[in-house]
């Protein structure tokens, strides 16, 4: 018997509202410890091509780690699984907050989700009492009111809610999951959620007591493994500065996106820095549940235009990007509005701030015409612009009904070559420029090894700058490398983000790779070594795959458009670019896949144990 699990998952039918709970299967938490591998293998066998992610067959899973409640450092995250309906693959999405950590207090390792309710409605959990109840009177209500009222109603203010807004009910493809004022943003979570009409979970736990393998053992190697996170450079900067910390840097290496990805280099970064939120609006850190690090901000603005209510949470890195320097804006303030009425909305805010400034951008070459969206005229630096754009998203008002389909969609519209619409697999990238780290062009162009592009689970721009994985192969190297070597470190890195993606882990935090072994296997009582990091690892990314490619996915998707390799003027990267097709092919051959087909080898299959499938 495994330890550090609850043992069990609630299961939630929407249609017959029946509510059950089902074992842990300990079979596929053993080769896939919990998070999302355990979620990937489950779903495997249960959704097809076929399967339209709104209807009622599409599954979701809310999941939570085998270290969830070990406080093993960074731990408290918890992940959303499903068919993607804005990608039509595997669909992903990691949150903060306390919602996980609730759960397992519940008693639970995860939830899954089926069926689709004919009238809103929200899920009360508190232990093993367990209701489906009336939530018509929350429908059309923002996140901000549906989580204190459902607190209001269940009193008990540490209860812990986690809900969908507008942009979940109408279907937004991009619609996200918010849970006190974080955000399971990507890949469209909330408008499975919405399309299944369960309005909000709210969740309260008792049990904070939880077994571990070797209680001696865990708690020695805990305190080495939080020692050791603690005392990193990286730590340092993401504690003081946020996650925007190093935007100042990016903007001299040609790292930071401007312009929706024309530009290398931006004279105005520093107003929207991680420095500049700090020397003015910020107030304290935040932590998510177990973690050392506090990258989260909360800030307070006192006047003018975009005074706030009190303390509230601020932007992140992704955010300020995607409302700042990609849209020109370079008023912090604002893009801290921006940021909260997204979380009140229920909208991603890279995917939604990616698609308005894929639209100003194409709006002023000429390509769309004011007369085709309503008579607005987007332009660079106007966040009233952008704002009206994204209410008329989140309602699908006029183009706001295309745009809630994405950048594609718009793309596709006004006949925009696919190679000038920065997105991989129907997913905006995220906002790491490739052509100033190239192994950034690995974790964006062959996205669709996981949930599409994304800098949490393929993260040279990252782990480049100093993180010590040395021992599992990871060396540094140079960041315009798009040799073999850069290959091969962006494999090993998917793998080991996998796997941090299944113990869950903040992929901020990083102790030794063998300190996280021992973390898993003093916890779980699985043995594990730095042989099984890389296995584990190796096995639920091939899983992830196996899943796209099960959903139609091939090596043709594995692509960039030229927009992000189209080398910058001007700039720290100026006249740089990967070559992506090279890297590519590097990168499958690394990983044994079949070049044309972008399968996985039989002996590599065999090897992970993933041969049946
Ligand atoms: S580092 Fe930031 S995102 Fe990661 S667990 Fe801590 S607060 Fe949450």
């Amino acid at each position: 018997m495994l330890k550090s699990y609850r043992g069990k998952l609630l299961k939630v039918n929407l249609t017959t509202h029946e509510i059950s709970t089902e074992p842990l299967n300990e079979d596929i938490a053993k080769n896939f410890l919990g998070g999302a591998g355990y979620a990937c293998r489950y779903l495997y066998d249960l959704i097809d091509k076929k399967t339209d992610p709104l209807s009622p067959e599409n599954i979701l899973m809310i999941m939570t780690g085998p270290l969830m409640g070990t406080f093993a450092p960074n731990t408290g995250r918890w992940v959303v699984c499903s068919k993607s309906p804005y990608t039509g693959i595997w669909g992903e999405s990691n949150c903060g907050s306390w919602f996980g950590p609730e759960i397992k207090k519940a008693g639970y390792d995860g939830l899954i989700v089926v069926g689709a309710s004919e009238k809103p409605v929200y899920l009360e959990i508190k232990d093993e009492n367990v209701k489906l109840k009336d939530a018509e009177f929350l429908w059309g209500k923002g996140t901000k009111y549906t989580t204190e009222k459902l607190k209001d109603l269940f009193g008990d203010d540490k209860a812990i809610v986690a809900c969908i807004g507008p942009a979940g009910e109408n279907l937004v493809k991009y619609a996200n999951i918010v849970s006190e004022e974080r955000a399971a943003g990507r890949t469209g979570m909330g408008a499975i959620l919405g399309s299944k009409k369960l309005k909000a979970i709210i969740v309260k736990g008792s049990n904070i007591k939880l077994e571990v393998a070797d209680q001696t053992k865990f708690k020695e190697a805990n305190k080495i493994a939080r020692d050791n996170v603690k005392s990193s450079f990286g730590t340092q900067v993401l504690g003081s500065l946020g996650t925007s910390g190093a935007l100042d840097m990016y903007n001299m290496t040609g790292e930071l996106p401007i312009k929706y990805f024309t530009e290398s280099q931006w004279d105005r970064a520093f107003n929207i820095s991680g420095a500049t939120m700090a020397e003015t609006i910020l107030v304290e850190n935040r932590f998510c549940n177990s973690c050392v690090i506090g990258c989260g901000r909360r800030i307070d603005i006192k006047e003018g235009k975009y005074r706030t209510e009190g303390v509230i949470e601020g932007p992140e890195y992704e955010t300020i990007v995607s409302y700042g320097s990609l849209l020109m804006n370079d008023n912090l303030e604002s893009i801290a509005y921006m940021n909260t009425i997204c979380f009140d909305y229920g909208i991603d805010t890279i995917s939604s701030g990616g698609t308005i400034s894929c639209l100003t951008h194409h709006y002023t070459l000429g390509n769309i015409n004011s007369e085709d969206i309503d008579g607005l005229k987007p332009e660079w630096g106007n966040i009233e612009i952008a704002e009206q754009i994204l209410k008329k998203i989140v309602y699908r008002e006029g183009i706001g009904d295309l745009l809630a389909e994405g950048s594609d969609a718009l793309g596709k519209e006004f006949k925009i070559p696919q190679d000038e619409i920065a997105t991989v697999v129907g997913l905006e990238v995220t906002y790491h420029e490739p052509r100033a780290n190239f192994g950034m062009a690995i974790a964006y162009g062959i996205g669709g090894a996981y949930r599409g592009p994304s800098h949490n689970q393929c993260d040279p721009y990252f782990t480049l700058v100093g993180v010590p994985l040395d021992e599992i192969g990871m060396k540094n190297i140079d960041r315009y490398n798009d040799d073999e070597e850069m290959a091969e470190y962006c494999a090993i890195d998917m793998d080991y983000r996998a796997l941090y993606s299944s113990m869950i882990m903040c992929s901020f935090c990083n102790p030794l790779p063998s300190q996280n072994a021992a973390l898993i296997e003093y916890a779980t009582g699985l043995k594990f070594g730095l042989e099984e990091i890389k296995l584990y690892g190796e096995r639920i990314l091939n899983m992830k795959r196996l899943f796209n490619l099960k959903m139609g996915l091939t090596a043709k998707d594995d692509r960039l458009p030229k927009i992000l390799l189209r080398p910058h003027k001007k700039g720290g990267s100026a006249g740089k670019t990967p070559n992506f097709e090279k890297l590519k092919n590097l990168f499958y051959k690394y990983k044994e896949w079949h070049p044309e087909t972008g399968k996985p080898s039989e002996t590599k299959l065999k090897q992970l144990g993933l041969d049946k499938l």
